[in-house]
């Protein structure tokens, strides 16, 4: 099947992002493989992960992969077995790309912590580019008249958000601290506010303390300022180690401490009876399941969030990445085809 070419990002040396690591290239259509559906893609929203697979703190693992997990766009062509999406459906590609469907961990639900789970963007070519394949069962149905600027930030920063909320035990009506205000925190906060959570957000970037107030945060305040009050449950998306003591710290008697991100910078020594002691927990959060995915994009489709994002055009994927490292985002940075 010859389909031509497209326009592409790659990661072409991994590195500071000064160091210019994405390239632009023009690259074949890729074909869809058996049980999989190729997408042409509409946008495709800029991840944290994908600047941290750019500035190599997490390794690659093949060679000029094309970034990006949070696509949304039609299925334009099926692969040999690919049935359940016709051509024509709008759809979103997510972070999981596939799992073995036969390890312990997928029978009992935990797919997430699969050891041959793969990743779109990483283990394979993602949504930098005019298309992108997945198997089908992998992509998730996604509503005809939302924008689709709105729609991909949903499609990590949203679900990764909704798991880390749940990993947090927060308990209903809890007081939720939530560190770092970017893309999936700003979704995270709205989820926990119609909970009826008091929020409380601490974050380095004064834009960032406007928009959680605006979205009913209970207070805003510096990075590793102290809460107003103690939290029962907190989530750290800044992915700075240095917070996880602050954190634990501001968390009151059995209170519980997630770790939204997949790379975080080292964790200070921690003291026992400081962070740890009267029952506080700490734990990390790792990828997502398609259960979690599905919950949160019926959910989302149902109450629809307030998606803050800053367009850019394809071309200018670099430069999203440079803003994004330089907290110059507010909310989620998004390309735009
Ligand atoms: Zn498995
Ligand atoms: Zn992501």
């Amino acid at each position: 099947m010859n389909l031509g070419e497209m326009d592409a990002w790659v990661v072409a040396r991994p590195g500071p992002v000064a160091s210019r690591p994405l390239e632009r290239v023009r690259l074949p259509v890729p074909a869809p493989g058996p049980g999989e559906v190729l997408i042409e893609v509409e946008a495709c929203a800029v991840c944290r992960t994908d600047l941290h697979l750019a500035e190599g703190d997490l390794p690659p693992r093949r060679p000029r992969t094309v970034p990006g997990h949070e696509a949304v766009g039609r299925v334009v062509a099926r692969g040999q077995d690919a049935v359940r999406l016709e051509p024509g459906a709008r759809v979103g590609v997510a972070w999981l790309r596939s799992t073995c469907g036969r390890c312990r961990h997928c029978l009992r639900g935990a797919e997430n912590l699969c050891p041959l789970s793969a990743y779109t963007g990483w283990d394979a070519d993602g949504g930098y580019a005019g298309y992108l394949t997945a198997r089908e069962e992998y992509v998730y149905p996604v509503p005809e008249e939302t924008p689709a600027e709105r729609l991909a930030p949903l499609l990590c920063a949203g679900i990764i958000g909704y798991r880390a909320l749940l990993r947090c035990d927060l308990p209903p009506g809890g007081r939720l601290g939530v560190y770092g205000f970017g893309a999936s925190a700003h979704l995270t906060a709205q989820l926990a506010v119609a909970q009826g959570a008091a929020v409380h957000v601490m974050t380095r970037s004064a834009r960032a303390r406007e928009l959680a107030m605006r979205l009913g945060a209970s207070s805003a305040q510096d990075a590793a300022d102290a809460p107003p009050e103690p939290l029962d449950a907190s989530i750290l998306f800044a992915p700075v180690g240095e917070l996880v003591p602050v954190a634990l710290e501001a968390l009151d008697r059995g209170g519980t401490l997630a770790v939204a991100g997949i790379h975080l910078s080292d964790i200070p020594v921690l003291n026992y009876r400081r962070h740890l002691f009267q029952e506080r927990t700490l734990r990390s959060v790792t990828a997502n399941t398609r259960a979690d995915g599905r919950a949160y994009l019926d959910q989302a489709s149902a109450h629809p969030p307030e998606v803050t994002t800053v367009a850019y055009p394809f071309d200018a994927a670099d430069q999203a990445l440079s803003d994004l490292a330089a907290d110059r985002v507010e909310g989620a940075a998004v390309l735009v085809r």
